[in-house]
C-alpha cells in the first residue's frame, strides 16, 4: 500500500555483529528498529505495528521458536522470516511450525533476504488468479482482459490494479478514498481515480464500472 509511512521492520537478533549488520542491509527498504532478546522482541512486536519481523533462532531470555509461538498464540500475523543455523532441517520446520511465514540459513544473502521478505508481504498473494468481470474475464497479473466472445484488451498496469480491486468484491462500492489510498500516493490528485474509470470505460466497456453517485464506485449490481 502507498502511504507516506515507509515499512517498518522489526529485527530480533542478538548477534552484536550481525544485528547491526542486518539492520543497515535492510535500511534501504525498511525502518529498522533491533531487539537484542525474545523476550523485548516480543514486546514489540505485540505493542507496534510492523510490515515483517526478522527474527533470529537462537536469542536469550526466550528464543526466536518461542517467541513465534507467542506471538501467533496472541493473535498477531505479521509476516514473519525466521533466520537458522545453516543446514539445521530440524530448525527450519520448528520455525514453520512455530508460525514463520518463511526462513533463511546463516549466513544469507542480502538481495535473497530483501526479496522473500517482498515476497511474504506482498499483497495479492492471496487474489484469486482471474477475476470474472460481466462478459470479461480478467487476468491482473497478465493485465489482460479476455471477453468470453474472443478479443482482449491489454491494460496499463495502474488499470489492472483498479479494476482487480473493485472486481475482487463485486457489489461492494469504493470510495475514492479508499482506492486512492490503496491504489495511488497521497500526494497525487484524488481525480486521478475518476480518470482512470474514465480510460476503462473508454477501452472496454461504458458499463464496465459503476459510478455510485455521492459514494464511489462498484462493479456488478448492489447487493
Ligand atoms: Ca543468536
Amino acid at each position: 500500500m502507498h502511504t507516506n509511512e515507509r515499512p517498518r521492520l522489526l529485527l530480533v537478533e542478538d548477534d552484536p555483529v550481525l544485528g547491526p549488520l542486518t539492520a543497515q542491509l535492510l535500511a534501504g527498504d525498511y525502518d529498522v528498529e533491533v531487539a537484542a532478546d525474545g523476550q523485548s522482541g516480543l514486546h514489540l512486536a505485540l505493542t507496534r505495528e510492523w510490515t515483517a519481523l526478522v527474527v533470529d533462532r537462537g536469542l536469550p531470555v526466550m528464543d526466536g521458536i518461542e517467541m513465534i509461538r507467542a506471538l501467533r498464540r496472541a493473535g498477531n500475523g505479521t509476516p514473519v522470516l525466521v533466520l537458522t543455523a545453516l543446514g539445521s532441517t530440524a530448525e527450519k520446520i520448528a520455525g514453520l511450525d512455530a508460525g514463520a511465514n518463511d526462513y533463511m540459513a546463516k549466513p544469507f544473502d542480502a538481495g535473497e533476504l530483501r526479496a522473500r521478505l517482498r515476497a511474504i508481504t506482498r499483497r495479492f498473494d492471496a487474489a484469486p488468479a482471474r477475476l470474472s468481470i460481466g462478459d470479461w474475464t480478467l487476468d491482473p497479473a497478465g493485465r489482460l482482459l479476455r471477453s468470453i466472445y474472443g478479443g482482449h484488451v491489454e491494460l496499463t498496469a495502474k488499470e489492472a490494479e483498479l479494476l482487480a480491486m473493485l472486481a475482487g468484491e463485486p457489489g461492494r462500492v469504493f470510495t475514492r478514498p479508499e482506492l486512492m489510498a490503496a491504489l495511488f500516493h497521497p500526494q497525487d490528485s484524488p481525480g486521478v481515480i475518476d480518470t482512470y474509470v474514465h480510460y476503462l470505460r473508454k477501452k472496454v466497456s461504458k458499463s464496465v464500472i459503476r459510478t455510485v453517485h455521492g459514494s464511489g464506485y462498484q462493479i456488478g449490481d448492489a447487493s
